[in-house]
């Protein structure tokens, strides 16, 4: 192609406009539990493929935590060939209908895309999603290359993001590999925490069963550290090699006055309830939820959001999401602070509690708050909140769910000999997420504190590329 027409070519495709997701209107999903985007149809996904220009050096892809060869998948998608481009990006990534669906896109692959600098970026993202629904729905299972059987045995603590892309990584290369979750289902907070109207839970149990169909073998109701020791696991249980990817789920709280009123809910009790115990779905399921009529939600993350938004759909009135510093500092997605508002959810910004009040049954019933101003940047680079004196007022509620975060849970490092942990109780490793216990790795949230699914995925894959070499020099 002569550099003339392929200039006019690259323009005319800049011209196309992203093609944006079909999704359930907000009056009527704020009544259900069903997925809000609907995904794209082959003809949105040929239309939104066409428009990557195929770069020679794409921003994309060195954007991308777990490397997936972005030009080359959407490239098939192009041209239609929509089972090979499941398989494009399942050789880096095991998760693709999940991360299709969670990801932070807008600050990682999409950020790098060469067309977002003038125009909108390639909808990266949206084409993974489409492209992993489709070979799950009419695809028939395909055996990826597989090494020959090493003898070499892993066991992975935890089936999270981390513990399941190390899994997959792992079994490809031949190693027998045994996952060991403390909860009755597989998939960490894919299925605990975030809900079903963002991320079915069929998605994620299909994502589980093709490692399975791998090989990956999961044992389920086993708590590392209670029902058998890490060191148990080498001496006992025979294995070469550990990978903790157990997560930081210990919910933090304000520790203010009235936090243990009854009503007052950590973020993490009250999604597993919805989420994994089908509390949504009472009495039919056997775990009962409170229904708050006016619903205060502490923090402004996902996990805020997600409990907000949750709320809503069990039949609050009203949903607050209460933040002490300005909407520029909110760490939630953009789409899921676009989908909570579009919903109804109200933000009270600058707002910090200062005390729960409760009546005479011990229910929480209002909450004390100060309104706030940002000072100077503090150690995390952001403008300090402080409070406005004499700005206090009382917030009326029947129902708090605190969501400002969660730490390491300590279980695993006090019953494990010699594993190191830094001052607030996460795992120590080096860049390979090698720990000081030997034979032990570890990845993911319980090594960076809570973080992203795809960061949680990349540390998996460099953790395995690791357990690889080191079980090869057995
Ligand atoms: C409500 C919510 C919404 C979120 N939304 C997003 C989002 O939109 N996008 C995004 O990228 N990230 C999101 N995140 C963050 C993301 O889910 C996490 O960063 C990621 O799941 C971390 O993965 P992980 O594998 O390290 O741990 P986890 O997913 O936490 O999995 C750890 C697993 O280990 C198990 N385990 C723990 N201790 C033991 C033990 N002793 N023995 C056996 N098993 C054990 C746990 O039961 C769990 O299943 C969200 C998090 C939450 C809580
Ligand atoms: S940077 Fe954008 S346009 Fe270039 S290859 Fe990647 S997705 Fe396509």
């Amino acid at each position: 192609m002569s550099e003339k027409s392929e200039h006019s070519h690259k323009s005319k495709k800049e011209r196309l406009p992203r093609q944006p997701m079909p999704e359930q209107p907000p009056k009527e999903r704020i009544h259900n539990f069903k997925e809000v985007p609907f995904g794209y149809s082959p003809e949105q996904a040929l239309a939104e493929a066409s428009r990557c220009l195929k770069c020679k050096k794409p921003g994309c892809v060195p954007s991308c935590p777990v490397e997936v060869d972005i030009p080359g998948f959407i490239s098939l998608v192009a041209e239609g060939k929509f089972f090979e481009a499941a398989a494009k990006i399942r050789e880096t990534n095991s998760l693709p209908a999940v991360c299709g669906r969670v990801c932070p896109q807008e600050d990682q692959c999409e950020s790098g895309c060469v067309l977002g600098k003038k125009w909108d970026p390639v909808a990266i993202g949206r084409l993974e999603r489409f492209v992993a629904d489709y070979d799950r729905l009419h695809g028939s299972f395909q055996m990826p290359p597989m090494a020959s059987p090493t003898g070499k045995r892993v066991a992975v603590v935890g089936s999270g993001p981390a513990g399941l892309t190390l899994a997959g990584d792992l079994i490809k290369k031949g190693h027998e590999v045994t996952i060991f979750e403390a909860l009755h289902e597989p998939g960490g907070v894919l299925i605990y925490g975030i809900p079903e109207f963002r991320l079915p839970k069929e998605i994620v149990k299909a994502e589980v069963n093709y490692l399975q169909k791998l090989g990956v073998r999961i044992e389920t109701d086993v708590v590392v550290g209670k029902t058998l020791t890490v060191d148990e696991l080498f001496e006992e249980e025979g294995y070469n090699a550990v990978f903790l990817g157990v997560g930081a789920g210990l919910p933090v709280f304000m520790n203010i006055p009235g936090e243990n009123l009854c009503g007052v809910y950590s973020a993490n009790e009250y999604l597993t309830r919805s989420n994994l115990m089908k509390a949504y779905l009472f009495p039919d399921y056997d775990t009962p939820i409170a229904v708050g009529r006016n619903v205060v939600v502490l923090g402004a993350g996902n996990v805020a959001m997600d409990s907000a938004r949750t709320a809503l759909r069990l039949g609050a009135e009203t949903v607050r999401i209460v933040y002490r510093r300005s909407r520029a500092e909110m760490p939630a997605r953009a789409e899921e602070i676009h989908h909570a508002e579009e919903e109804g959810i109200v933000f009270e910004l600058l707002t910090n509690p200062v005390r729960f009040l409760g009546d005479d049954r011990g229910w929480v019933k209002a909450m004390e708050c100060v309104r706030m101003e940002l000072g100077e940047p503090d150690a995390s680079g952001r403008r300090r909140p402080v409070p406005i004196p004499g700005s206090e007022f009382i917030l009326e509620t029947d129902m708090a769910i605190v969501a400002i975060g969660t730490t390491a849970n300590p279980l695993i490092p006090s019953t494990t000999s010699g594993l190191e942990t830094n001052k607030w109780g996460y795992i120590v490793t080096d860049e390979t997420g090698r720990t000081s216990k030997k034979g032990v790795w570890a990845g993911g949230d319980i090594v960076t504190g809570s973080a992203t699914v795809i960061l949680a995925m990349g540390a998996g894959r460099k953790a395995a590329r690791a357990i690889d070499e080191y079980l090869m020099s057995l």
